[in-house]
């Protein structure tokens, strides 16, 4: 087949940086190719689709970012705002040790709402039975909300571990993320075949100098789909959410929005309001109000 038009397209599979590594190969025998983008752009996010023009043996300049069906925002404090591209799921990992942060949680479960991703979160450790209880408990907030929990022990039970996650990941464009010390990179290492091999392949064909592995990477999936891992857990940036898209992402509000005396009620404060009327009730999770509430308020100070 000739093709006078060969445009060259690939998936972003690194960024540090200003340095892309866009993966143009297929699952089975990857080519990475070095991307820079044209001028000072750097609106690129792993995961994004791109249309390549090649420059040289293994570089590229990125020509197009093809439209994205979700994106993923980091908080301010990085120097990229953009986190991952085209994610379909996102899986939240927490253990019975170390503890969880339940406002990182509802954090990540916020963005996912508001850009379109659907959440899992994954209990790891299950097999410290001393502190199971608390952990479901604690995770079962989550899972009466609706979202979907999975129980996992990747260190003592890796095969039961892949056996519960591989039908999650098929078909899909995951990512992982995580507080330090909850197992995700056992369950990427169990879940991704020479997770190491690949990172050291990313890395030195990223050239940046120092062979870093503390950035976001994708990873292709033998039987489909892909998974990203990004280091240390991703603070999301949620400052461009409208108040509007904040009360719709806490999805347990949406049977008592429209219930509240006030049409443009903020359900902070507000008399005969039914946000509140249902945290007094118990029906709404204190903790989860008061995160919407300090979302708000985050929101608003970036505004004034
Ligand atoms: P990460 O910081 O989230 O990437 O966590 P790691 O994968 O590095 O794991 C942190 C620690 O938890 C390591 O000492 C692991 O051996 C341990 N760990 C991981 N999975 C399990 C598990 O299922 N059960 C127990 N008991 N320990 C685990
Ligand atoms: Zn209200």
């Amino acid at each position: 087949v000739t093709s006078k038009t060969a445009e060259l397209t690939g998936t972003i599979v690194a960024a540090h940086g200003r340095h892309y590594l866009a993966d143009v190969g297929d699952a089975q025998s990857p080519e990475f190719l070095q991307c820079v983008t044209r001028g000072k752009k750097t609106n690129v996010a792993v995961g994004d689709i791109v249309h390549l023009k090649r420059t040289s043996n293994d570089q590229a300049v990125i020509e197009k970012i093809a439209e994205r069906s979700t994106l993923l925002y980091r908080s301010d404090q990085y120097k990229s705002k953009l986190l991952a591209a085209n994610i379909t799921r996102l899986f939240i990992v927490v253990a019975t040790e170390p503890s969880f942060a339940d406002d990182l949680v509802s954090r990540a479960l916020v963005a996912c709402e508001a850009a379109g991703v659907e959440a899992h979160l994954i209990l790891n450790k299950v097999d410290v039975e001393a502190l199971l209880p608390r952990a479901r408990e604690r995770a079962g907030l989550y899972a009466g909300l609706g979202y979907p929990l999975h129980e996992v022990s990747a260190k003592a039970d890796p095969e039961g571990t892949v056996a519960t996650l591989t039908p999650l990941l098929l078909g899909q464009s995951s990512i992982f993320i995580g507080q330090s010390g909850m197992g995700k990179s056992s369950m990427i290492n169990l879940l991704v075949p020479d997770a190491d091999i690949a990172v050291r392949e990313i890395s030195e064909a990223l050239d940046t100098g120092k062979h870093t592995t503390t950035f976001t990477r994708l990873y292709k999936l033998p039987g489909g789909g892909q998974i990203i891992d990004s280091p240390g857990f991703q603070e999301f940036g949620l400052y461009h959410l409208t108040e509007g898209m904040l009360e719709r992402a806490f999805i347990e509000f949406k049977p008592f929005l429209g219930g509240c005396k006030y049409y443009n009620c903020r359900h902070l404060a507000e008399p005969q309001c039914a946000i509140l009327g249902a945290v007094e009730e118990g029906k709404i999770a204190k903790i989860r109000h008061e995160l919407y509430a300090q979302l708000l308020h985050e929101s608003a100070q970036t505004l004034y």
